[in-house]
């Protein structure tokens, strides 16, 4: 027997199941299939920038997620080799200030995170399927979807599928959607910690010393998401049984001395490494198909934007459908657009950051040091940092230009 609904969702991870919820709760039939059946920690995104945490506001997800345990982060600390800890701590940056009614940054475990959106997707009426194995899909006009589900072969034609299956989506290839990806910069791990004693749960810190720049994000009750950049090099840097220790031991350093309380911690998860770079889909759709979140590409991880980006998308893919019954491919033109100049803008913000804290030795650590001189007298040479925290349309185009990119670095255009 063939089933016929409005939408089928493919990955019930953040985007599908949040696309899910927003849908069945406009009234619509929706199926969401999920291939494995439980989530895991497989290192992703556990920190959602102002922007993003003001698009759940507009999704009207917001306190679903803070009721779930989610985490405001409201000061920011940039340490370094070159300046002494001290003098980073008193610039500490206030993380209020980006977005009007949005206290600071979201920290909320990724798997807990998918599973509070998966079952809110259920409770809204979708009829939401685990441990599905999909086995085949069609696009076009009639678009249908077969797929094994506890022991038994399954059909469904939708008007449309989402696909909301993360970084290697299957759907995106068979939907002749292109993926475009630029060169990796650096490596990037991550790795849960937990039972850190002495960290201030509210204090989000970067930091570059040595051959390593780090990242921490605390998640609350003594858990914090730590990331690393290291060079291309080093793929094996992290690999192996004792990998997460030493991950922890390079967090030992002089110009952040409270990192010894996260060195002192306890691993909570695998310690993964990843090459840094950005992927995009300038048309994440096609006839039957649209593309959201990672499927439809994501930005260097050392900016932390896939979960905002994916909000983002949701909200504005959601937008169409509740808007009109046309769901066509030229009702999708709009969010193509859209994204296209967000991820364009995203990818330049993160290749400048990379380039600025994760590249290593006394050239890149001058650059660092004279950046920050240069910026205590012109505020634009950081504002990148808005694009990050407050959204890549809150500056000007002319902050995403060659021109602006030499002028932070100190270099000739
Ligand atoms: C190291 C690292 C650090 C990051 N840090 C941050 C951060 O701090 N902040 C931030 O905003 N973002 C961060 N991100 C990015 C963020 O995690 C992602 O952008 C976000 O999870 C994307 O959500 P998604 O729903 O598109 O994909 P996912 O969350 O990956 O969900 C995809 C789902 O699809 C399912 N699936 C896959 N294939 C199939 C199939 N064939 N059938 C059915 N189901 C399928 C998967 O099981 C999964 O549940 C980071 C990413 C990495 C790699």
């Amino acid at each position: 027997m063939t089933a016929r609904y409005d939408l089928i969702v493919i990955g019930g991870g953040i985007g599908g199941s949040a696309l899910a919820a927003t849908m069945a709760k406009a009234g619509r039939s929706v199926l969401l299939l999920e291939r494995t059946t439980t989530f895991e920690d497989k290192v992703r995104g556990e920190w959602i920038a102002p922007w993003g945490v003001a698009e759940t506001k507009r999704l009207g997800l917001y306190d679903l997620l803070l009721k779930a345990g989610g985490h405001h982060l409201d000061r920011h600390v940039s340490y370094d080799e070159s300046r002494a800890p001290e003098e980073a701590e008193a610039a500490a940056m206030p993380l209020s200030m980006f977005v009007e009614g949005v206290p600071g940054p979201l920290c909320i475990g990724h798997p807990h995170h998918c599973q509070t959106l998966f079952d809110e997707a259920a409770r809204c009426g979708a009829e939401a399927l685990r441990g599905v194995d999909v086995t085949s899909m069609r696009f076009g006009a009639d678009p249908e979807v077969a797929f094994e589900h506890e022991g038994k072969s399954r059909v469904a034609t939708a008007r449309l599928i989402i696909g909301a299956d993360g970084r290697t989506s299957t759907v995106r290839e068979p939907a002749g959607i292109v993926l475009d990806q630029d060169r990796p910069h650096h490596l990037f791990a991550g790795m849960l910690v937990e039972d850190v004693k002495g960290w201030d749960e509210k204090l989000q810190a970067i930091g570059t010393e040595g051959d390593f720049a780090f990242l921490v994000f605390p998640q609350g009750n003594g858990r914090i998401r730590v990331y690393g950049s290291f060079e291309l090099e080093a793929r094996r840097r992290f690999a192996g049984p004792d990998g997460p220790q030493h991950f922890l031991d390079a967090f030992r350093i002089n110009s952040a001395p409270a990192n010894r309380h996260i060195a002192d911690g306890r691993p909570a998860g695998p310690v993964l490494t990843f090459f840094n770079n950005s992927t995009w889909a300038d048309r994440p759709f096609a006839e039957g198909v649209v593309l959201v979140g990672d499927a439809a590409g994501c930005t260097d991880p050392i900016i932390g934007m896939g979960l905002s980006l994916t909000y983002r998308d949701v909200r504005l893919v959601t937008d169409i459908l509740k808007a009109s019954d046309d769901w066509s491919p030229a009702a999708f033109e709009p969010y193509a657009t859209e994204r296209a100049e967000r991820m364009r803008r995203l990818r330049f913000a993160a290749s400048l950051v990379a380039t600025i804290d994760a590249e290593f030795g006394p050239a890149p650590r001058e650059r660092r040091r004279a950046l920050e001189e240069r910026r205590s007298k012109d505020p634009s040479l950081g504002i990148h940092a808005f694009a990050i925290m407050a959204g890549p349309e809150s500056i000007g185009p002319e902050f995403f230009t060659p021109e602006h990119r030499a002028r932070v670095l100190g270099e000739a255009a």
